[in-house]
């Protein structure tokens, strides 16, 4: 039997996002805390990776935008914390048919909530937002406490501070086997650990590790297609020229989203809020990449909406939603 000393007090695998967070905040709890992950960090090939992410308290439902409420106080804490910038404010601008049910149930939320925000009619949006083509009569919603998340960035922090905490960061790891008990065994491609609890943040692999213990989890995994627009005038749509992020309701099947020009110079971040359904470790093999309807749509959305950028994307990167 392993002697209590070699005993975590908790091993948490997968060092997306959500393990990250998870593993600070156990080391702030004066924890011994061990994260796990498969891939040397930093990788690509999860979820969190990049440089962007919107944050906002936009949200129909009301446990979101007060939940929101409280993460952005996390977020200001890990900035004090790391001595960094990692969120930067730039309001989100929501749009859809004067029609959609959705845009008043979050204005309702946002309200209640007491968020700050603005109701936008078609004459405001288009004397406020004179980059954006309007075609079907929309209206806008503009969250102001929407903004932008420096995302590996905050991976990096995040890592930083566990160590610095105490916490045990091993990457390269990948986790094979979980025997259930008290302690819990975890079983590496290197070596075998145990914990009293288990904390599992593996994203899209998630289910590959329940299969084993008899478990199964209704997820889906889908590969989004990660777009880059360049701006036909550096700067137009750009961060500096206080351009905000933009969230289209009901403008094309699903969701569209978009990051004001940033992290690639004169390139703004547009994605379709869905995707195909993917293998994680199949998601950025070639023979899957013939289907991309989703990058049709949103090339009709930039044509459409954004003329001041070129209607084909200039750098398509790959990520998974798994929902
Ligand atoms: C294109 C895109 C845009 C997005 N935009 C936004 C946004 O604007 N705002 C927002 O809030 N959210 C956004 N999201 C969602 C957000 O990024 C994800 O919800 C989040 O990154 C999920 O993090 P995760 O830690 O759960 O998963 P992951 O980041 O996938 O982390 C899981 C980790 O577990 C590891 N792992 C898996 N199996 C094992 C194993 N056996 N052993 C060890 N390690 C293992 C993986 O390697 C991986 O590192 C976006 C996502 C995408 C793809």
């Amino acid at each position: 039997m392993a002697a209590q000393t070699d005993i975590w007090d908790a091993i948490v695998i997968g060092a997306g996002i959500q393990g990250c967070f998870t593993t600070y905040h156990l080391a702030k709890h004066s924890k011994r805390v061990l994260l796990l992950e498969q891939f040397f960090l930093p990788h690509s090939r999860g979820s969190s990776h990049g440089q962007s992410r919107i944050i906002r308290k936009a949200y129909p439902e009301d446990f979101y935008t007060r939940m929101m409420k409280e993460c952005y106080q996390t977020w200001a804490q890990l900035e004090r914390e790391a001595g960094t910038q990692l969120h930067r404010q730039t309001e989100l601008l929501l749009l859809g048919t004067k029609e959609n049910p959705g845009l008043k149930t979050i204005q309702t939320t946002l309200s209640r909530q007491g968020i700050d925000h603005e109701c936008l009619s078609s004459v405001d949006l288009k004397q406020r937002f004179p980059n954006i083509r309007f075609t079907r009569g929309e209206v806008g919603l503009l969250d102001k406490t929407g903004g932008v998340l420096y995302a590996d960035k905050a991976l990096r922090a995040l890592q930083h501070i566990i160590c610095q905490l105490g916490g045990t960061v091993c990457d390269g790891e990948k986790v094979v086997e979980i025997r259930p008990g008290l302690p819990v065994t975890v079983k590496t491609t290197l070596k075998s650990y145990q914990a009293n609890s288990l904390v599992i943040t593996a994203g899209p692999w998630t289910n590959r590790i329940l299969h084993p213990l008899g478990i199964e989890l209704p997820l889906q995994t889908l590969r989004i297609n990660v777009c880059y627009w360049r701006e036909k005038v550096p700067g137009s749509y750009g961060v500096s020229q206080a351009f905000p992020c933009i969230l289209g309701l009901d403008l094309a099947p699903h969701h569209i989203y978009g990051l004001p020009a940033s992290e690639y110079p004169g390139l703004m971040k547009i994605c379709y809020h869905h995707g195909d359904n993917v293998d994680p470790e199949e998601r950025d093999c070639p023979k899957t990449f013939s289907d991309i309807q989703d990058v049709q749509i949103l090339c009709h959305f930039v044509r459409d909406h954004l003329p001041g950028l070129r209607a084909e994307p200039d750098i398509m990167e790959r990520c998974m939603y798994t929902v």
